[in-house]
């Protein structure tokens, strides 16, 4: 693959780098993860929206859905850039990074049609309800139920770990369909309004105190039958494709190059009368970390370049995400030792260097290898579809 950006990339990404520039404000203390925090939704909105009306949300798909008609590089180049600038999340990893390529693999036209321009525009912002308090790694035995009566779909049961459920207008859902069939096959996937009846999202706290994620309640929640994605009982083969897609996600490898850049600056500044700079192994640990984040990029952009090349990524992207959430874990832990004392101070503290994002991130980077599947599923899956070795 040749990893140089073609000149016509270019010249797109640094009008994207302007416009970026320009509109978000300096000293923003944006998102270094997928979620957004709630005091930054409505500025989210407006520069999702803002994005959408020049077609740059997803300048991958067809134009017809509001897209550039380009192709996968010119999405991943986007998340980068978005990631770099610390632009809010904006719902863009369960919206344009998940559900809507997964629709376009396994939806119909018509329902592409009505939906996809909305995420394209940035009007609708999706969410994934996928896990369940005794359903993770192993989702297949989840115990949500969809049961058809006439022409909806009533919707039993619960979701956990809902990253953005209290800001998402609408849901990925999967649901069992079919209580007889063998687990895989008698789940099915549904585009839930979240504003529907009988739909109620509770907090979950994380760590850093945050409500990044929460609680779903359906307590017959009517879905109409159109909004089945993939067909009855093809939920399966739709998750697959979306796991797949979330798990080449660029975004997080280009949040933790910015924040090597932004301890390495810091570094060269003079503090307490030293420059940490002037110490040779603060110098080695952050070009290991430096060069570790270009080795992330490079995995991305082969991810990108597969799927360009019209192929979903499988281990490719487990890969991908194996490294990049060790990676966030490497920069945050040897960020938190470099900033010393003040390292440990919050966002919004006085003190707090690098605006307390460092230590946030360190709060937030164990969870890394849990979300999206963990780094034990991913690594099963790299043993046994990548390099061909037999089930243990
Ligand atoms: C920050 C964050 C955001 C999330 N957002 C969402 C979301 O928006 N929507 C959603 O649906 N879910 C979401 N999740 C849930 C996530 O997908 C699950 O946490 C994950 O799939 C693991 O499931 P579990 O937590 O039930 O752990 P378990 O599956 O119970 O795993 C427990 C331990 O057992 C290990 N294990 C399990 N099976 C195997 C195996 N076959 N081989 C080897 N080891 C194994 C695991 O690696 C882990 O160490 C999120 C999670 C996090 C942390």
């Amino acid at each position: 693959m040749d990893f140089n950006l073609s000149a016509e990339t270019r010249a797109w990404r640094d009008e994207l780098r302007a416009f970026l520039a320009a509109e978000i404000p300096a000293g923003f203390a944006g998102s270094d993860d997928f979620f957004d925090r709630e005091d930054q939704v409505p500025f989210a909105r407006e520069l999702y929206r803002k994005l959408g009306a020049r077609r740059w949300l997803t300048p991958a798909w067809a134009e017809q859905y509001g897209g550039m008609g380009k192709t996968a590089i010119e999405q991943m180049v986007l998340n980068e850039e978005l990631a770099w600038y610390r632009a809010p999340a904006g719902g863009r990893l369960f919206t344009i990074g998940i559900t809507g390529p997964a629709m376009l693999v396994h939806a119909s036209a018509e329902q592409n049609a009505r939906y996809l321009p909305r995420m394209a525009s940035g009007e609708d912002w999706y969410c994934q309800g996928f896990s369940e308090p005794e359903s993770g790694s192993d989702l297949a035995s989840m115990q949500t139920t969809a049961t058809r009566d006439g022409d909806e779909y009533v919707i039993r049961g619960q979701k956990i770990w809902t990253s953005n459920g209290h800001v998402a207008d609408k849901m990925l859902l999967l649901a069992r369909t079919d209580q007889a069939a063998a687990k895989h096959r008698g789940i099915s996937a549904f585009i839930v309004d979240m504003a529907a009846p009988g739909i109620s999202v509770q907090p979950i706290l994380n760590i850093a105190g945050r409500r990044d994620f929460n609680q779903t309640f359906f307590d017959d929640v009517r879905v109409p039958a159109k909004d089945l994605v993939g067909g009855e009982n093809n939920g399966w083969y739709v998750a697959a494709t979306t796991l797949d897609f979330e798990r080449s996600n660029i975004a997080a490898i280009s949040g933790a190059r910015r924040t090597v850049a932004d301890l390495v600056a810091w570094a060269k500044e003079r503090h307490a009368g030293r420059r940490p700079w002037d110490d040779a192994n603060v110098r080695a640990h952050l070009a290991e970390l430096h060069v570790e984040a270009e080795v992330g990029r490079l995995i991305a952009y082969r991810t990108a370049w597969l799927q360009a090349a019209g192929k979903v990524p499988n281990y490719e992207a487990s890969i991908g995400k194996v490294w990049m959430a060790m990676l966030g874990i490497k920069v945050a832990n040897y960020g938190v030792n470099l900033l010393g004392l003040y390292g440990q101070l919050t966002r919004g503290a006085e003190h707090a260097p690098i605006d307390g994002r460092v230590l946030e991130s360190y709060l937030l980077a164990a969870s890394g290898p849990v979300a999206g599947g963990t780094g034990e599923v991913q690594r099963n899956i790299i043993a046994q579809r990548g390099l061909g070795l037999p089930r243990g």
